[in-house]
């Protein structure tokens, strides 16, 4: 509909970037229009309100862009779920495959409580290994998964059917699907 045609009007195919064969999803066009921007914001705030989330966990780094206005938003708090390395205190990893090698990401477990409902976001969902692996860490700190909302799925990577098994009955939204 009409949300779909300016979120796509707004996301710059870049072709052979990182590596080629790669047709990546620029979402700066996007951040730079402020109405595309807030629309984007908003509704993740409605979502997030809908998943009675208390907290707010964005992947770095275009996932802190999308999930720092939403929590706001949504008054609830933001945590940063870091790559390896990035964050200064007692921390919690998890490590996962990606296509070429493995990555690991990070978070401050103090900064959550069991009674913590948490939405992750994200910019793209592509195979699903980061989002999967945040999921782990979530559950690891004994807090639980309100869901998990992406800007855009790229559905032939089928991220969804790798997401499946770590978000059990939470939802996966999507604002857009290509
Ligand atoms: P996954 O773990 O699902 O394979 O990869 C998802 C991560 O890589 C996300 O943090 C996302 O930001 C990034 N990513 C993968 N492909 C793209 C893309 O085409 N565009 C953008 N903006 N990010 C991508």
């Amino acid at each position: 509909e009409e949300i779909r045609e300016l979120l796509l009007s707004r996301i710059r195919e870049v072709a052979d970037y990182p590596r080629p064969g790669v047709r990546f999803k620029d979402i700066t066009p996007l951040l730079a229009d402020s109405k595309a921007f807030s629309l984007v914001t908003e509704t993740m705030a409605a979502i997030c309100r809908r998943r009675r989330a208390t907290k707010v966990a964005g992947l770095e780094a275009r996932g802190f862009i999308l999930a720092a206005p939403v929590a706001v938003r949504a008054q609830v708090g933001f945590i940063p779920v870091r790559k390896a390395g990035k964050l200064p205190g007692a921390t919690l990893s998890q490590s996962y495959e990606l296509e070429y090698g493995s990555a690991e990401i990070e978070l401050h477990a103090e900064d959550l409580t069991p009674e913590d409902r948490v939405l992750v976001i994200d910019d793209v969902l592509a195979t699903g290994g980061t989002a999967e692996a945040s999921l782990h860490l979530i559950r690891r700190t004994g807090a639980q998964v309100a869901g998990v909302t992406m800007l855009m799925e790229l559905g032939f990577l089928a991220g969804r059917e790798r997401l499946r098994e770590a978000l059990g009955p939470a939802p996966l939204d999507v604002l857009l699907t290509l």
